[in-house]
C-alpha cells in the first residue's frame, strides 16, 4: 500500500530473550505522600516478572505539531537503536533492503489538498498480521501489546513485510556494524520499531522519537498506556479527534495520529 493510500482509508510475547519477554509496568497510583497520588508514573518492570495485559502501550502522533522538513524522529531513533548510516545497511536502493524503523511521509488529501506531514512506523497493532503469517513465532505481541521479532528463530522469509499494511518492516541484507547492547540485529532477519521496548521496560515511560521531537520543540509525539484512563495519552485521546491509519482492517492500532 503506498503512503497515500493510507491517508484515503483514515477514519477515525524474553536481549535478545530478555529484550524480547521482558515487560514493562505502569504504576496505577505511586504514593507521595499520605493521600497523594501521582497517577500515570511509568516504573520499571521487575526483571523476572513477565509483560502485563493491564498495560497497552501506545503513541499518539500530533500531525498539527510535525513539521515538515524535520526528521529528528528518525534520526534519534537511529541513534538510539543503532540502525541508519552507520549501521553497514544503507548501501541498497530498494527501500525494503533499507532499514526503516520509523521514516518520514507527506499525505496529501485527494480532496482538500492539504498536506500533512508524520512519522509513521510499527503501528503495534492489537491484531497484528505480520504475527498472523509468520511460521515460527518470531514475530509476536507481547502483553503489553508491544509487537516485536524474536531474532533467534526468524527464518528471514519476510512473510511479515508482506503483510503489513504499514511498510513497517525491513529486512537486514548485509553484516551489522555498530549495534546497541539493548536492541540486537542481525543479517537475514526482519525487523521494525520496537516501541523503544528497552526504556519502557526500564521505566523511563517514552520513546527515543518522542524525545527527540521533544528537543526539537514540537512535542507531537505522545507515549503512554491506552488502557489507563488518567494516562496523558488516554486523556488526550478521549478529548481530540484521532485516528487510526487504514482503520478499515480493524487492526486496532497501538499508533494513533491527530490532524488527519
Ligand atoms: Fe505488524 Fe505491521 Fe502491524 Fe507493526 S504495523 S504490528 S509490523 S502488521
Ligand atoms: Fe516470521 Fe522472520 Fe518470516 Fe517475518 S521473516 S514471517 S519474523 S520468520
Amino acid at each position: 500500500m503506498s503512503d497515500s493510500a493510507m491517508n484515503k482509508a483514515s477514519s477515525t510475547d524474553q536481549g535478545r530473550r530478555d529484550f524480547l519477554g521482558s515487560g514493562a509496568k505502569l504504576a496505577a497510583g505511586v504514593t507521595l505522600a499520605p493521600g497523594v497520588l501521582l497517577y500515570g508514573v511509568a516504573q520499571a518492570r521487575p526483571a523476572d516478572q513477565p509483560a502485563t495485559d493491564k498495560v497497552r502501550w501506545g503513541m499518539l502522533i500530533d500531525t498539527n505539531k510535525c513539521a515538515k522538513g524535520c526528521d529528528a524522529c528518525v534520526t534519534g531513533c537511529q541513534q538510539e537503536n543503532g540502525w541508519g548510516p552507520d549501521s553497514g545497511n544503507e548501501t541498497k536502493s530498494n527501500p525494503y533492503q533499507t532499514a526503516q524503523w520509523i521514516r518520514k511521509v507527506d499525505l496529501r488529501n485527494k480532496q482538500t489538498g492539504s498536506v500533512h506531514s508524520l512519522p509513521m512506523l510499527c503501528q503495534h497493532c492489537e491484531h497484528p498480521p505480520c504475527v498472523d503469517v509468520c511460521p515460527t513465532g518470531a514475530s509476536m505481541k507481547r502483553a503489553d501489546g508491544i509487537v516485536l521479532v524474536d531474532k533467534h528463530i526468524c527464518i528471514g522469509c519476510r512473510y511479515c513485510m508482506m503483510a503489513c499494511p504499514y511498510k513497517a518492516r525491513s529486512f537486514i541484507n548485509e553484516p551489522i556494524k555498530n549495534q546497541r547492547m539493548h536492541a540486537p540485529r542481525g543479517m537475514g532477519t526482519v525487523e521494525s520499531c520496537t516501541l523503544c521496548v528497552h526504556k519502557l521496560d526500564a521505566g523511563e515511560g517514552t520513546t527515543a522519537c518522542a524525545e527527540a521531537c521533544n528537543t526539537e520543540g514540537h512535542k507531537a509525539i505522545l507515549v503512554g498506556d491506552l488502557k489507563d484512563p488518567r494516562s496523558e495519552i488516554s486523556r488526550k485521546i478521549a478529548t481530540v479527534a484521532t485516528t487510526q491509519v487504514r482503520a478499515d482492517l480493524n487492526l486496532n492500532t497501538g499508533v494513533r495520529y491527530r490532524g488527519i
